[in-house]
């Protein structure tokens, strides 16, 4: 078994779920079991990637439903929708049965408080040491960058949503 490192895919720029799904990817096809956590996405609007994904072999995909873009929610509804997923994920991560594990938007539940940010961190902290954690979302907070091992800062120099083009299937979902 081969050391598992800490990532954090964050910044402004688009690309840092498509990273972390491209990486899952590349582990599926060496044969590494991955956990897929989606956090703060509605069912609603399910993004292109999971209509292929779903179902893999070695592949476990969990999303938390509550407080994606269109959701609209409380943000009472979606600290309580990200404790119950948190609370199911946790032992299974710690258990080690995964060799990568996705954390998809985890930097904004901590940055945006929806999680306090001490849970966070303590699973940082006490991760099987082979497992790779991968975390994305803008404003990874500071406690976040200083325990990750990787830290890609995605820039957004130019977006085509600055021209008016509106989310397009296949690319933005
Ligand atoms: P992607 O899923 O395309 O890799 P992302 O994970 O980096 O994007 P998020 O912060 O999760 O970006 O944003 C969610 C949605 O907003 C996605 O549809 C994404 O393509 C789009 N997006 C990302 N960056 C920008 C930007 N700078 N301006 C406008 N829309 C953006
Ligand atoms: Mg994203």
């Amino acid at each position: 078994m081969q050391q598992g490192l800490i990532q954090v895919y964050t910044g402004p720029g688009k690309g840092k779920t498509t990273a972390a799904t491209g990486l899952l990817v590349r582990a599926l096809g060496q044969e590494l079991k991955v956990l897929l956590v989606r956090f703060l996405k509605s069912e609603s609007l399910p993004s292109g990637e999971l209509n292929i994904l779903q179902g893999l072999p070695g592949l476990e995909i969990i999303t938390a439903g509550v407080g994606g873009v269109e959701g609209r929610k409380r943000p009472e509804q979606i600290r309580q929708n990200v404790a119950e997923t948190f609370a199911m994920v946790r032992p299974k991560i710690l258990a080690g049965d995964y060799d990568l594990v996705v954390l998809d938007e985890f930097n904004v539940v901590l940055g945006n408080g929806y999680l306090p940010l001490t849970d966070g961190l303590e699973l940082l902290d006490q991760r099987p040491a082979t497992t790779e954690l991968v975390l994305t979302g803008r404003n990874a907070p500071q406690e976040v960058i200083e325990r990750a091992d990787l830290v890609s800062m995605i820039q957004a120099e130019k977006h085509p949503f600055e021209q008016g083009i509106l989310a397009r299937a296949g690319i933005e979902y």
